[in-house]
């Protein structure tokens, strides 16, 4: 990995729960309950995990929208936590976070000039024509013409919306963009230019990623790491390659199993997930994925199993993860 541009240690959000006749809090959502990770300089972190596990309030927090009950984010060596006015002001425009949903991030009353505009014109970045060659640049770079700055986002595509977000995102110049499932609500075909796009920015900006998505696919092709989430707790955690080779957390081999794989050649062992997620207000006990693990032991219910390095760069959080690294989820068809 490069050297960290981002770090999070022991990061906790508890949202509480009110209840009874004066509403007190009679309880909390454990949305992010202790999540360690690093995203390298110029790199990539893709989180993935079913809806629900906390991997959005994880991107809000990197980005300072929502702060840590516990824990912190360190963004180089800024406590983030610690971050407040002027220091604030000139960290902001370093981050920025990109929807799934464009119809609502949107404001249907501006022109797309206005919304690619507006984040330089609140930090008073560039006015007059500087700020409109910058908007007309950026707008070109993500693949509109110029022609799109005067439409509004209801004469616009779910792609097109989706190009002038992440304009928007890059209009002053961040280092760091969280990517909460860009391209979940959009076509297979649109999907493929949108994730193609931003690696292109990527290299072309020296950009870091952290890239949400419950799409294993998805994530494979754009991440350099990837961390699995379930319940509040990243599970799993390693460069992209041997995560998807070999995965050492039943919950990562059971999503990999459900990937239809296009290679006639080789099969998968076959895996169902039982049962729904648990809520995130009463985690079970032990480890939390054991009332719907297949490899559930005695020692699951009563021991939280803890996020180790089990091989080199590749941690897991199960008592039994030594018995996976041999076994590819992948084998050839023909037993060979
Ligand atoms: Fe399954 Fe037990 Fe491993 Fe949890 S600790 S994933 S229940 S085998």
């Amino acid at each position: 990995m490069t050297k960290p541009l981002l770090t999070m240690r022991h990061v906790r959000e508890l949202f509480p729960i009110s209840g009874g006749f004066f509403g007190r809090t009679v309880g909390y959502t454990r949305a992010v309950d202790g999540v360690d990770a690093t995203i390298g300089k110029g790199q990539t972190l893709g989180l993935v995990g079913e809806s629900g596990c906390g991997k959005s309030t994880l991107g809000r927090i990197a980005v300072k929208l929502l702060d840590p009950t516990e824990g912190f984010v360190m963004f180089e060596d800024i406590d983030l936590s610690k971050a407040e006015g002027a220091s604030w002001k000139e960290l902001r425009p370093q981050m920025q976070m990109v929807f799934q949903d464009t119809q609502s991030s949107l404001d249907p009353r501006m022109t797309v000039e206005s919304t690619v505009a507006e984040p330089l014109q609140l930090v008073g970045m560039k006015r007059g024509s500087e700020l409109y060659e910058t908007v007309a640049s950026l707008t070109l770079r993500v693949g509109l013409n110029l022609d799109h700055l005067n439409r509004y986002p209801h004469e616009l595509s779910g792609g097109e919306r989706q190009r002038v977000v992440i304009a928007r995102a890059l209009a002053t110049n961040p280092r760091f963009v969280v990517l909460d499932e860009p391209t979940a609500s959009l076509d297979v075909s649109v999907q493929a230019h949108i994730l193609n796009l931003l690696k292109d920015l990527q290299r072309a900006f020296s950009l870091t990623y952290l890239f949400i998505s419950h799409d294993l696919s998805v994530v494979r092709f754009m991440s350099d790491d990837v961390g699995v989430m379930y319940l509040g707790k990243i599970v799993e955690i390693a460069r992209t390659e041997p995560i998807y080779a070999t995965p050492l957390h039943p919950y990562t081999r059971a999503l990999l199993a459900a990937i239809p794989i296009p290679d006639p050649t080789l099969r998968k062992q076959r895996l169902v997930l039982g049962g729904d997620v648990p809520s995130a207000d009463s985690p079970p006990p032990g480890c939390r994925f054991h009332p719907r693990c297949p490899w559930a032991a005695a020692i699951c219910s009563e021991e939280e199993p803890k996020l180790r390095g089990i091989i080199t760069e590749h941690r897991a959080a199960c008592h039994f993860a030594e018995q996976f690294k041999d076994q590819p989820v992948y084998v050839s068809s023909n037993g060979g």
